[in-house]
């Protein structure tokens, strides 16, 4: 068996977290280091490195992961607005190799990021 990723972990509660909302396929928990008030991962169970790995297979998971950000920013009370961002490699600053999908909100977000 492979190392699980951290987030694997995180899923399988032997790293505590935050989590805000699983179902079969994701789980959601708060970021440890937060950018803005609200800062949650969306993170699909299968341990996906980055989006360069998706395969046409996973169209519809990505699909669900961001119809599950849509619910969880509006349980987070986040009508003013949001982001999301999959950061993707060295250049987009991924650190953690297993795809998550970052909903931030909470304060009046800045463009064109860092
Ligand atoms: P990225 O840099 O896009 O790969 O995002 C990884 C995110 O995971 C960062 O925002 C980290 O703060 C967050 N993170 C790392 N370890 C943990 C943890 N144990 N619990 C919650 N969030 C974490």
């Amino acid at each position: 068996m492979p190392e699980k990723t951290l987030f694997q972990k995180i899923a399988d509660r032997e790293i505590p977290s935050d989590m805000v909302y699983e179902d079969d396929e994701c789980i959601a928990f708060r970021d440890i280091q937060p950018q803005a008030p609200v800062h949650i991962l969306v993170v699909p169970r299968k341990p996906i490195p980055s989006l360069d790995d998706l395969t046409k297979e996973d169209t519809r998971l990505v699909g669900h992961l961001i119809v599950c950000a849509t619910r969880i920013a509006a349980q987070e009370g986040l009508g003013e607005g949001y982001r999301t961002v999959f950061n993707c490699g060295r250049h987009g600053q991924q650190t953690v190799p297993h795809l998550h999908l970052h909903l931030m909100g909470g304060r009046q977000l800045r463009w064109p990021p860092g």
